[in-house]
């Protein structure tokens, strides 16, 4: 390669990626609220948020402030000193949940990973080696490192790659009795998602939820809800689990917290935490000042109720919008989820074609997403202007008239 030759385009991107990913055709350039521009100058309605992340949209003013207050003041100082905005952001979270502890990482995955490990290390300290069993759902979700991705409930995601850590255990979600039967002496913990984001948009059943806090309790096992995509408002509650009745042991959070900063968390109680001791788990860039003062300002911005009291009233205003669509279009069997994170599964006509109409969407200017081959997802800014909402679903009529219509006029089979 020429040094000069720096030109770029989408075709580039099989050229120089390792190709895990498929992107659209198009490039996006930049972001405004729930607006983006691609590399072309087309607009775009965004309903994907990033994949559930930028809850407060692109380039929010607020958040742009304390990224240049920040970033030139310090970004990264390393774990052997504290830092002012992490403690912080610590105590905000720890005002508005069960927990009294935290600890900082990059991603969901990472959150989810320390949640696990800890988990491990209370049941080993408390009870011996024999306590290892780790149950999770079918379905589930928590993360692409090789514990948390054979924790998920997806094999696709976790076979092809040789022996896979062991003492994991998959239930039917939402099966009482299945959890009842199966969490026992042996159990260490129990992960959960309050709503399954990437396994269809599937909410608990507040039933079941309650049904696992009980037999974690019988048998000392610990709870942890993985709040990776449901937690920071993006439920219409600040944390789905205060609207379900049960608390957990430990929480994760990822995502929209740092709007687009990549920063995770796991939070949990002092006991607990008590179990890990100065060196036995780490990170480089967990709780930097640069990740950690950006998510204060979303944490303080988002748990304000008059934003969360919005996420349910544009959850109303969103499900009226599919509820249109579908008596246009019938093409949707259930619309479902809470909030900002709602899923409409398609009717058996259009089984395993979400990624068409998500594609369709991009050619007439709306971003969506996909959770599953047969759903598609809605994840937008909590603060998405209702014009742009308005003006989304228009071009999303015309996008599912172009998938619809080409279905009709194909010659039958
Ligand atoms: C996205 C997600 C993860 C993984 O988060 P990363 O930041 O991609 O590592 C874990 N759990 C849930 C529920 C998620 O939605």
């Amino acid at each position: 390669m020429n040094d000069h030759d720096l030109t770029v385009t989408r075709q580039t991107f099989d050229e120089v990626m390792v190709p895990v990913f498929s992107p659209a055709a198009f490039v996006p350039d930049r972001g405004l609220g729930s607006r983006v521009w691609d590399t072309q100058g087309r607009d775009y309605i965004d309903f994907a948020g990033g994949i559930a992340v930028t809850a407060l949209g692109h380039a929010h003013p607020e958040l742009l402030k304390v990224l240049a207050e920040q970033g030139g003041k310090l970004w990264h100082i390393g774990n052997g000193y504290t830092n002012e905005p992490v403690l912080r952001l610590a105590k905000r979270l720890e005002a508005l949940t069960f927990a009294d502890r935290a600890f900082f990482a990059n991603s969901g995955a990472e959150a989810n990973e320390a949640a696990l490990k800890l988990a491990r290390r209370v049941a080993f300290d408390r009870h011996g080696v024999e306590k290892d069993e780790i149950i999770s759902f079918t379905q589930s979700f928590h993360g692409r490192t090789f514990f948390t991705v054979s924790v998920g409930g997806q094999p696709k995601y976790s076979e092809g790659f040789g022996p896979v850590p062991q003492g994991i255990v998959h239930l039917p979600y939402n099966d009482i009795e299945a959890a009842r039967k199966a969490i026992g002496a042996k159990t260490c913990a129990v992960i959960v998602e309050p709503i399954q984001g990437e396994g269809g948009v599937i909410p608990a059943d507040p039933a079941f939820l309650k049904a696992l806090r009980e037999a974690c309790d019988q048998h000392g096992a610990l709870l942890i809800f993985d709040e990776v995509q449901t937690g920071v408002g993006r439920s219409g509650y600040f944390y789905a689990y205060e609207d379900t009745g049960v608390t957990p042991d430990i929480l994760t959070t990822a995502k929209a917290l740092g709007n687009g900063f990549p920063i995770g968390a796991m939070l949990t109680t002092e006991a607990l935490a008590a179990h890990f001791k100065v060196g036995v788990h780490g990170t480089t860039y967990g709780g930097n000042p640069l990740g950690a003062a950006i998510a204060e300002k979303v944490v303080e911005l988002i748990s304000d109720p008059k934003l969360l009291e919005g996420v349910r009233s544009r959850s109303v205003a969103l499900k009226d919008h599919l509820a249109e669509l579908n008596e246009r279009f019938g093409i949707f069997k259930e619309v479902r989820g809470k909030g900002l994170l709602i899923g409409a599964e398609l009717t058996d006509a259009f089984k395993g074609r979400a990624k068409d109409f998500v594609t369709a969407a991009g050619q007439h200017g709306v971003i969506m997403l996909m959770a599953g081959p047969d759903v598609v997802r809605f994840v937008p800014s909590l603060i998405m202007p209702l014009d742009d909402m308005n003006e989304g679903f228009a071009r999303l009529a015309k996008a599912i008239e172009a998938v619809v219509g080409a279905t009709a006029d194909a010659p039958a089979r």
